[in-house]
Parts: structure tokens; C-alpha cells; sequence
């Protein structure tokens, strides 16, 4: 009985141990979407205390020179996760990394791999630089904290150190990264990245597949219109913030969504109606989207965004 004792209390303390570390995020393995090219699929949910805050889309472009990163993921912990998986790829270095855009899921990570590669470059647009600077990152710190219920504890703001803009190309070993912004659209921070030699474009947010994006820092037109552009491109393989990756019809299914839910205020707003009536309506337009994960929080407040987006147009 003595030891029984001492075994629960060993066992009680060893548990209150490992919880106050904040354990390390489940491994989920890098897909190979293209040759040389690499992707995790994130669960689609938001992120939470059972994911760790860990439901992004980190890929892994390797390269003559080494892998190349993009976004890492939403925390220290996503992001050491990141690199185990990325053994089972590559055993060279990390030589650069991409974040797509200010939200925090998609680069908290950064700190991890930093860590073990200093030198590698972080590249991200300019403006995102910039919200950094004014504590949008403290802001992600924190959310991420309390989504999680304390499970990202201990990361830190680490952003990008390189600013890029529409055009430009960076090369990295054998391979191209052309930069893709075309204004506002899922935020005002979106790099698309083209990987020139293989045909492959990371979407960032601008594009999800069986999930509906927070569209509280982008803008319906914008988004279509920054869909459309990169349409423009003939590439092969797409791969999307969230949820797996494909070939063009996931960009245009996407398009579907985005012009269903303007076209449902636009409807609304022509009838005089109010911005609480474009919900009914988008329900009807976007059914085939009814079962793509956060649709029935996102389909109100995202037909009234909308019709306040139709508004502001028609004046
Ligand atoms: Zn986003």
C-alpha cells in the first residue's frame, strides 16, 4: 500500500511537471505535393487546447542549397514540431523562410527555427513587417495563449527580417521564388509564392479548401481579385492556408465561395434590404459549402461584411 502511495504521488508530480513545460505538438508528417516539394496538412479547425494551436499548412521547398520553409506554424512548440518532421525529408539546412501573412498561426513558428538556424532569412511583405513593429505580433502571442489554454507558452515574436513586395524573385539554390501581392485580400500582408521551376504556387490564405477563411482583416473583392491574378498563372499544383493541397479547381471552388457570398449582399443591398437579411440569401448561394469547417460561425458575419463591402462601393 506504501508504495502504491508513492507510486501515485510519483506519478501525480510527473504529471504536473510535463503540464507546465507545455508538451510538444503531436507530429503530423510532410505529404509530398510535387517533386521536391512538401506539405503538413493541418487539422481544419481553429486552433484550440486539443491541437495546441497548431492547424496550418507548413511546407518545405528543398532546394540545391537546403530547405526552405513556409510558414512554420503558430507557435514554438508548431514550429519545433516542424523541424523533427522536416528529418524525415532532408538533412540540410534550413537556408530561408517564407511567412504568407500577419496571422499567427501561420508564422509564431518562426522562433523555432531561428533557434537552430540564426542565419536563415525570414521573408514577408513589407506591411507585415510593419504591423509587427506597432505589436501586431504580441497580439497573436497572446491570442494563441488563450486559445490553447497556455499550450504555446513561451513563444515569442519572432518576424521577418526581409521585406518583400509585388515581383519580387528570390533564388535560392536551383529554384525561383517569385512573390505574388496584389493589395488587400485575405489581409494586407498576402504574399502568393511561386516556385518558378516546378509549377507549384503557395497560396497562402487567399485560397482554403473545406474551410472558411476569417475574413475580418481582408475584403471580398480584393480577394477575388487577387484570385483571379494568380489564376492567371498555368501551375500545377496549389496549395491552399487550409486544407490539402490540389490542382486549379481548388483555386477556382474557393473563387466560388467568395463571389457567392458578394453577390448574395449585392442582392440584398439592390432590394433595399438590410445587411442582418444577406445571411438567409448566402445560405442559400453557398450550400455547397454548408459542410466546410467554421461555415455555419462565418456565414452571417461574413454576408453582413459584404454588404458593408457593396456599400462602401456604391458611394
Ligand atoms: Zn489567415
Amino acid at each position: 500500500m506504501k508504495y502504491l502511495t508513492q507510486l501515485f504521488l510519483s506519478l501525480f508530480l510527473l504529471g504536473g511537471l510535463t503540464a507546465s513545460l507545455s508538451a510538444a505538438v503531436q507530429d503530423q508528417p510532410f505529404e509530398k505535393v510535387a517533386e521536391n516539394i512538401w506539405v503538413i496538412h493541418g487539422p481544419l479547425e481553429m486552433p484550440n487546447v486539443d491541437n495546441q494551436g497548431f492547424m496550418n499548412n507548413p511546407g518545405v521547398v528543398l532546394t540545391s542549397e537546403g530547405a526552405v520553409i513556409i510558414d512554420p506554424g503558430s507557435s514554438l512548440q508548431s514550429g519545433e514540431m516542424v523541424l523533427r518532421m522536416l528529418k524525415d525529408v532532408t538533412d540540410k539546412p534550413v537556408v530561408a523562410v517564407f511567412n504568407t501573412h500577419i496571422h499567427g498561426d501561420h508564422w509564431l513558428g518562426n522562433q523555432a527555427i531561428k533557434a537552430v538556424w540564426p542565419d536563415a532569412p525570414v521573408y514577408g511583405h513589407t506591411e507585415m513587417l510593419a504591423m509587427i513593429k506597432d505589436g501586431a505580433g504580441d497580439t497573436w502571442v497572446e491570442l494563441m495563449d488563450k486559445l490553447t489554454e497556455g499550450a504555446t507558452k513561451g513563444t515569442r515574436v519572432v518576424g521577418p527580417d526581409h521585406a518583400l513586395n509585388h515581383g519580387d524573385t528570390i533564388k535560392v539554390g536551383n529554384k525561383t521564388f517569385r512573390i505574388h501581392h496584389y493589395g488587400q485580400a485575405h489581409t494586407r500582408t498576402d504574399l502568393m509564392i511561386e516556385v518558378v521551376e516546378d509549377g507549384v504556387i503557395f497560396l497562402g490564405d487567399n485560397v482554403t479548401t473545406n474551410r472558411i477563411p476569417r475574413m475580418v482583416d481582408g475584403n471580398f473583392t480584393g480577394n477575388i481579385n487577387s484570385v483571379d491574378r494568380i489564376l492567371e498563372i498555368n501551375a500545377a499544383t496549389w496549395v491552399p492556408g487550409h486544407g490539402k493541397t490540389g490542382d486549379v479547381a481548388i483555386v477556382k471552388v474557393f473563387r466560388g465561395y467568395l463571389t457567392a457570398v458578394y453577390a448574395s449582399a449585392k442582392q440584398a443591398f439592390d432590394a433595399d434590404m438590410d445587411s442582418s437579411d444577406v445571411k438567409p440569401i448566402a445560405l442559400k448561394a453557398t450550400v455547397a459549402y454548408k459542410d466546410w469547417a467554421l461555415y455555419d460561425e462565418e456565414i452571417g458575419p461574413q454576408g453582413a461584411q459584404a454588404y458593408m463591402e457593396v456599400e462602401a462601393a456604391e458611394f
